[in-house]
């Protein structure tokens, strides 16, 4: 009986150069059903490629960097960092991705801001809030006001929670909301604030509304840490850029095809070629979804199916900065109820923060993908409107604008990842296992532990670069 090995090895025709110590000036590819491809230069051979230079990525490449293997990371964009995005054309760094260090105590990433002398702040979301209700006219709700209705959509949630496991996967977040007792004795006016509240905590932390949240997954992924959450003022790409100092790294550089067998890899964008023993692949989950990356011979069925069971949530930022501070210069957080509560639900200050008179505004989940459908200038207008009617005042004027659209950007295709309805967490777990130990998924989708998080998705670089270790050993 011929072994898996030499199967897949006669299946790609010596398609990978697997074990020779110099490659051929050219080389020739047959492909399956396919003629030959032309002939390309002579690919560069490394122990491992990684694809994509987000924090998944750069962990795993330093960790096999420091154990002495060749590793080679190719990224599509011009930077390092990936959904780790620290813009600072307005002279200070404001963060378009992540922000947050969640959980601080024991996280590894607050070791590596320490390390790296990147100053953080306590979390804008516990500090000095308003709640502006904009049906009441801009009505500021006093602090009682605002924790009561915490608590309410707490004591709800904490019930959503605990009742998860015995939910079917087709009912959503917000199903189990809604008939929970608690919201059903609610007045209408009552569920206005209530459902406004949701968003606040549901959209703005799974990315996605509570009515495309599967109810019996949505909050699985065991939580590593503690402790409360850390804001990252002093630039947080400067952690990705740190681990990615002396690894060898190609930018701008976008791999189309993953070329694989049970032995190694060749790795392709365009007509560019590298050749490896194993491939650690930290692509986002859209990317994958949307077949912008192809594998040949394909991904079995276990992990085709595990990539369409998640998706990817939206959480966009739309940045001004003004002519003036004229909300009140103490507020860390301004919370917004609108006529949808789900559009600009909310706004960061960054005056303290960062010394910059902006505001960030979120929007997430199905409001923020109809909204990436607007013009800059739309964005904008409706930004400015809300915050008009907020503080009932027209003197303040748009100096600049930086937008970020998560969805559209072809390199994320979302935010990050979430379980939807009719979706299955057993898919992190499957996409956390390497493919005939030649691929290795890495990054915030392909972990069961915090995923869709900056801490989750270094740890799973660290544990994929920790296997391919152990395979290329053997
Ligand atoms: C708006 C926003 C806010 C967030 N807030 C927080 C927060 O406060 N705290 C937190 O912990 N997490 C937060 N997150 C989530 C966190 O940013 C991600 O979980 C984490 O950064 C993902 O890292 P990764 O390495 O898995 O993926 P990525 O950072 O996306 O890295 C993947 C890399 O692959 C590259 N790539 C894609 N396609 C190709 C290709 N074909 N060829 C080559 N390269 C390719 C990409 O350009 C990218 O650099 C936020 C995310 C967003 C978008």
């Amino acid at each position: 009986m011929m072994k898996r090995r030499q199967f897949l090895r006669v299946l790609l025709q010596g398609a990978v150069l697997v074990g020779c110590a110099e490659a051929p000036a050219t080389t020739q590819i047959p492909l399956k059903g396919e003629s030959i491809v032309p002939e390309v230069a002579a690919p560069q051979v490394v122990d491992v490629v990684v694809i994509g230079a987000g924090i998944a990525g750069v962990a795993a490449a330093r960790m096999l960097s420091d154990a002495g293997y060749g590793v080679h990371i190719i990224e599509a964009r011009d930077r390092v960092g990936g959904r780790i995005w620290s813009w600072s054309d307005w002279g200070a760094p404001v963060e378009l991705g992540a922000n947050w260090i969640h959980t601080a105590d024991g996280n590894p990433i607050a070791k590596l801001v320490k390390q790296a002398g990147v100053a953080t702040q306590f979390d804008p979301e516990e500090g000095e809030e308003a709640m502006i209700d904009l049906v009441a006219g801009g009505r500021r709700l006093s602090e009682a006001e605002v924790e009561s209705w915490y608590d309410r959509i707490e004591q709800i949630l904490d019930d959503v929670y605990d009742d998860a496991g015995d939910a079917d996967d087709t009912q959503s977040v917000w199903d189990a909301i809604v008939a929970h007792p608690r919201y059903q004795k609610l007045d209408a006016e009552q569920r206005r604030f209530v459902d406004a509240v949701v968003v606040q905590v549901i959209n703005d932390e799974y990315a996605a509304s509570a009515t495309a949240l599967s109810w019996k997954y949505f909050n699985h992924g065991e939580e590593a840490y503690d402790g409360d959450d850390l804001f990252v003022v002093g630039g947080y790409d400067r952690i990705p850029a740190m681990l990615a100092e002396g690894v060898p790294l190609t930018l701008n550089t976008v791999v189309d095809r993953v070329q694989w067998n049970a032995d190694g890899v060749m790795v392709w964008a365009g007509e560019q070629a590298w050749q490896a023993r194993a491939v650690i692949v930290t692509v986002p989950l859209g990317v994958l979804q949307a077949g912008d990356m192809r594998f040949d011979p394909p991904l079995g069925d276990a992990y085709t199916w595990s990539i369409n069971a998640l998706a990817m949530g939206t959480l966009d930022r739309c940045v001004l900065q003004f002519d003036q501070v004229f909300w009140d210069e103490e507020l860390t957080t301004i919370s917004v109820i609108g006529d949808d509560s789900e559009r600009w639900y909310q706004f960061i200050p960054l005056n303290n923060a960062l010394g910059i008179p902006a505001l960030a505004g979120f929007n997430a989940g199905a409001a923020a993908d109809d909204l990436e459908t607007y013009s800059d200038e739309e964005l904008i207008a409706e930004m400015v409107a809300v915050l008009q009617q907020a503080f009932d005042t027209q003197e303040f004027a748009v100096v600049d604008a930086k937008i970020v659209r998560w969805k559209a950007d072809p390199y994320a295709r979302g935010s990050y990842s979430y379980v939807p309805v009719g979706g299955d967490f057993t898919a992190r777990q499957v996409l956390s296992e390497p493919m005939h130990d030649v691929i290795f998924f890495a990054g915030e989708a392909y972990t069961t532990t915090d995923p869709a998080t900056v801490h989750g998705a270094y740890q799973s670089g660290l544990d994929s670069a920790d296997a391919c270790i152990a395979y290329l050993r053997d």
